[in-house]
């Protein structure tokens, strides 16, 4: 059986996902193409080792949700395997009615889902809730499970700076396809140059903390602020708090009144977190690959080798033969802060995409 190349750009969440889903099917032969490595679990150059990562409600968007319902079910039947944990989440807002977390378009996604009755022991400004029950995943744990279960399945990795559409194309060959999940990278990458995808910076702390089991979160009205605390899944006892979520702001570096602030809140919205058991394990910085108008999983043919100047020589080989190929490319990038509870519907949607297009 003659099999399609596919060159998945991009070991994140999405690329890893996308491979999972795509040999599920025999007709493909994946190689994954990427600067960071699911094993690169401190490297800043990308998002998905920084993940709490769990379900919130972030997301009002049809199509996202859908992606998101099937993704939760997934994640969910990993629970048994030890992969995910599940959890009791407690989301508190700030607003007098619980409206105000639009919590009728998402609650069919959630398990066990209700509102706090009135009389509910609520923390310092918060003055409604609901409960229901969610999961959360470890990306040190869960990141390279992926990738040996991608071996496994005859998945190569390739470790490279890939810089245009061209340089993957040939890496693809003739009759190959591309998937590009390469998240930021997607701004700068020649043939694609999506000037819609910012970063969301956002700081975290990874405390020891083995009183708290639940997640919690607290939406204010009117600042960006969100505070949130996870319990890991994998690593007893270890909780991620959060957060910030700044857009357009590249700086990975550590901000310390940030991460005062940060533990300020935490404590005030789960008073376990102040017990005298707690220790800080590490504070962590990740920018989430935002996009203007929600994440690209878009199917589109382009001519390569390209005309472009910028295009390094290296790259161009193909181009000597005069020989012009449509090459079929599937985006997937995007996600922001969501690439996690979206990844396993993305990843379908991707390869379908893929396969409609692929010639018959
Ligand atoms: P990335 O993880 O950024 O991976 C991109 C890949 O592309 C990398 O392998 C990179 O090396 C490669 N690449 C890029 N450019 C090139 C190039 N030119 N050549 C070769 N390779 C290239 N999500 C949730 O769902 N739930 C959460 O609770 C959650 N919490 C978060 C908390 C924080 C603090 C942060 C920072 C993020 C959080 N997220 C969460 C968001 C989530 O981490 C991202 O949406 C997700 O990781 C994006 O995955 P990705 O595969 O698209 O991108």
């Amino acid at each position: 059986m003659s099999q399609t190349h596919v060159v998945i750009l991009g070991a994140g969440v999405i690329g890893l996902t996308i491979a999972h889903v795509l040999t599920e099917d025999a007709g493909f032969k994946v190689t994954i193409v990427a600067r960071d490595m699911p094993e690169d679990l401190t490297s800043q150059a990308f998002a998905s080792p920084w993940a709490g990562a769990d379900w919130s409600p972030l997301t009002s968007d049809d199509r996202l949700l859908s992606w998101e319902k099937h993704t939760f079910d997934k994640f969910w039947s990993m629970i048994p395997m030890g992969l995910a944990r599940g959890l009791p989440f407690r989301i508190y807002s700030e607003a007098e009615n619980v409206d105000s977390l639009k919590a009728s378009q998402w609650k069919g996604i959630v398990r066990n889902f209700r509102v706090l009755p009135s009389d509910y022991p609520l923390p310092p400004k918060a003055k409604s809730g609901v409960q229901f029950d969610t999961y959360s995943v470890n990306p040190d744990v869960y990141l390279p499970w992926l990738k040996s279960q991608l071996e496994g399945r005859g998945v190569s990795f390739v470790r490279r700076l890939v810089s245009s559409l061209d340089e993957a194309s040939e890496l693809a060959g003739e009759g190959g396809a591309i998937i590009n999940a390469t998240s930021l990278g997607a701004r700068s990458l020649l043939g694609v140059e999506d000037t819609k995808v910012f970063p969301i910076r956002g700081q975290v702390v990874l405390v020891y903390a083995p009183n708290v089991n639940d997640c919690v979160s607290l939406f204010p009205e009117d600042t960006p602020e969100v505070t949130y605390v996870i319990p890991r899944a994998s690593t007893p006892g270890m909780v991620l708090i959060g957060g910030t979520a700044q857009p357009n702001n590249w700086d990975t570096s550590l901000s310390i009144p940030t991460a005062r602030g940060i533990l300020a809140r935490a404590k005030e919205l789960v008073p376990a977190l102040a017990e005298p058991t707690t220790r800080i394990q590490a504070h962590n910085v990740g920018l989430r690959p935002g996009r203007e108008g929600g994440p690209r999983v878009e199917a589109q043919f382009v001519e390569l080798p390209s005309e472009d100047a910028l295009v390094p020589t290296l790259s161009k080989a193909a181009g000597k033969t005069g020989k012009i190929r449509s090459t079929l490319v599937v985006h997937a990038y995007g996600f922001g802060p969501a690439g996690y509870q979206q990844s396993w519907g993305a990843a379908e949607e991707a390869v379908r995409l893929l396969k409609e297009n692929s010639p018959k």
